[in-house]
């Protein structure tokens, strides 16, 4: 076949995988020689958006991508600096006649795209982008009337109506001028963080889909049923490959579909059906993003806008410690610190914890989930963060505050997580772990297992009379 361009560079970005990668292998389609490159971001220490969880996290793809691309021939060319600045600098040193790449859905991403394109004009070149990150993209799923969805469900009901894009082939083969020069493979010291010290799963392609076999096989068939169990195999735990493309949602989309047609039993077409929706969430909240990128600083809702949050800082590290005597709420905090991850059940109740019990601004928890967690993904961190805190696109109403203790019966009745992660509760009587103590006391006395650090009745109270006045004062501005 012949091939439109002697040379093209192919741009990595969150699609750190050769299988089902619609660029790269367009890429490799349409050009004898391929350079495929990753930039490196210049930022140093911290970072709104990220730390060193994800970034140990990104380091380890990145070092398994390197070894994949060289075992089909070809080789992975580090950059550091500027997207935009290195990518130009590439495009003259090796005469490339086009650039490819997949599409990012976050507003960073979206505007480097439009640079790219300008940068491509300009050089005279193409800029070939493409669909990944999502199963749909920002207009595929609109209202009749030609809007984008506010409201999950007859989103969900559309989405479920399109036929998704189908798998590309995978890459075997690449050629990258022979000669390049590559600067090294990064690492924590690239942006001046310390390891984190947490233990995760193994990072790149390989590992991610034997994780997305085994979670078809074993997860899959019950997921309606054990999803909201915060401890076990439970869930996928595949969202930190779908975060960098170790895994394609297509690929995940189309096996668990796949799963579904093959079984004859409804229980098992059930929980398809239930994990699908899941993927349908996380499309909705890049819709969300795409369509209202300014949820990224204010509340989706604009009625709730200036609330009078608190911003104490001692409430807060109690919270980030996994120290607020509530021991559903710490096992969820100390998961996190431990693994980079935490069970979505969890990250509700913890979120809605910070933000109903302790009225801190949803903001700040959820700076700290992005930093902390190696899933962590802009669009789906913010909708978790605006619906716990009843402030986003088809939120909890700001009246449905979760009780804590309560959560914890129906989720945890045996106390299993929370003995596993919070060592000073595993010995406590179980009817400690369900209950909240008499006043002042631990549920672990003896130990420095603190108290519960608000009463949540009274806690419930106060937040519902935050929104109230906020409304009144509002209404009164009106
Ligand atoms: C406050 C809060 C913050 C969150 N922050 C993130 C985040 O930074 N990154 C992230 O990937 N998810 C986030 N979620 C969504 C969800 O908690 C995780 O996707 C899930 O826990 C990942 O575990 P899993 O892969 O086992 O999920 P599974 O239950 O196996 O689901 C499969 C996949 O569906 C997607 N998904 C599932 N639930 C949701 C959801 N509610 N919203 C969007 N996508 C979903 C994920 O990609 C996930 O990997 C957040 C939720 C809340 C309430």
């Amino acid at each position: 076949m012949s091939k439109s361009h002697f040379r093209v560079i192919h741009w990595f970005r969150r699609d750190l995988r050769l299988t089902d990668n619609p660029a790269l292998h367009a890429a490799s389609q349409a050009a004898d020689e391929v350079v495929p490159v990753y930039v490196i971001s210049p930022w140093r220490k911290n970072h709104h958006w990220t730390g060193a969880p994800r970034q140990e996290w990104l380091a380890g793809c990145l070092d398994s991508l390197e070894k994949n691309v060289a075992a089909v021939g070809g080789r992975l060319i580090f950059r550091r600096g500027e997207a935009l600045k290195e990518l130009e600098k590439l495009i003259s040193k090796t005469k490339a006649e086009a650039v490819f790449y997949n599409r990012d859905p976050d507003p960073h991403g979206i505007k480097t795209e439009a640079g790219l394109e300008k940068l491509a004009q300009r050089l005279g070149i193409r800029a070939h982008g493409f669909q990944n990150a999502t199963l749909h993209e920002r207009n595929e799923i609109l209202t009749a009337a030609g809007k984008p969805y506010r409201v999950f469900t007859p989103y969900r009901n559309n989405w479920s109506n399109l036929e998704k894009p189908a798998m590309v082939p995978t890459v075997t083969a690449l050629v990258t001028p022979p000669g390049m020069a590559s600067e090294g493979a990064p690492s924590l010291r690239d942006w001046d963080l310390k390891p984190s010290g947490i233990s995760m799963p193994e990072p790149g392609e390989r590992a991610a889909r034997q994780r997305m076999k085994k979670a078809l096989e074993e997860v899959l068939p019950h997921y309606a049923e054990t999803r909201d169990t915060p401890l076990g195999p439970t869930t996928s735990r595949l969202s930190q490959d779908l975060r960098m493309g170790t895994l394609s949602i297509r690929e995940l989309y189309h096996r668990a579909s796949e799963a579904g047609r093959e079984s004859d039993s409804s229980a098992v077409k059930k929980s398809v059906s239930t994990f699908i929706s899941e993927l349908a969430w996380r499309d909705f909240y890049m819709q969300i993003l795409w369509h209202w990128p300014e949820v990224l600083e204010h509340e989706f809702d604009p009625q709730w806008r200036g609330l009078a949050w608190s911003y104490d800082e001692g409430d807060f590290g109690r919270w980030k410690e996994g120290l607020t005597g509530f021991p559903l709420v710490d096992a969820g905090m100390r998961e996190l610190k431990a693994t980079g991850l935490m069970h979505n059940r969890l990250r509700m109740v913890t979120a809605m914890f910070l933000t109903k019990d302790l009225r801190i601004d949803w903001r700040l928890g959820e700076r700290w989930f992005s930093q902390a967690l190696i899933d962590a993904e802009i669009a789906s961190n913010n909708g978790g963060w605006q619906w716990s805190a009843g402030t986003g696109a088809d939120a909890a109403p700001y009246f449905r505050i979760q009780n804590p203790w309560s959560q914890t019966r129906t989720h945890d009745p045996a106390g299993a997580y929370i003995r596993h992660w919070v060592p000073e509760l595993k010995n406590a009587p179980l009817a400690a772990l369900l209950n909240p103590p008499a006043e002042g006391k631990s549920a672990a006395p003896g130990t420095d297992y603190p108290p519960p650090m608000v009463d949540h009745k009274e806690a419930r109270e106060a937040t519902l009379e935050m929104f109230k006045k906020h409304r009144a004062r509002q209404q009164g501005h009106h």
